[in-house]
């Protein structure tokens, strides 16, 4: 997990889209709102080194206005909206379970279709 900055309060924490600790914003839980995503992407160690994280930090802390890369903003939700990144599948785990339900009936549908397959031929 790489160190980030929370959009909200300018909290340090493990990763753009953990759960703050400070104020409880959760990037993950924003669902559609891949600005709030953007943003917080960009505020991690994937962008900025530890010391340009720690001043962001600081400013957002304090109030003063941080400069966010438009570019770069519109640049991330894009690659939000394509592809899935690992941190928000692990965050609903019901999509597993959903995946697993389907073939649990696939499985059933398919013994019933042999059985009925097999007593017809009998
Ligand atoms: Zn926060």
């Amino acid at each position: 997990m790489s160190v980030a900055v929370c959009v909200g309060c300018g909290e340090t924490k493990e990763g753009a889209f953990e759960p703050c600790d400070g104020c409880g914003l959760d990037p993950a839980r924003g669902g559609t709102d891949r600005m709030l995503q953007a943003r917080s992407l960009l505020l991690s160690e994937r962008f900025f080194g530890e010391e340009s994280l720690k001043e962001l930090g600081r400013k957002i802390r304090t109030g003063e206005p941080v400069s966010y890369d438009t570019g770069r903003l519109s640049q991330l939700v894009e690659e939000l909206k394509t592809q899935k990144l690992p941190v928000i599948s692990r965050s609903t785990p019901g999509c597993s379970i959903v995946t697993w339900s389907v073939l649990g009936m696939l499985v059933v549908l398919a013994a019933g279709l042999a059985y009925l397959y097999g007593s017809w031929r009998h």
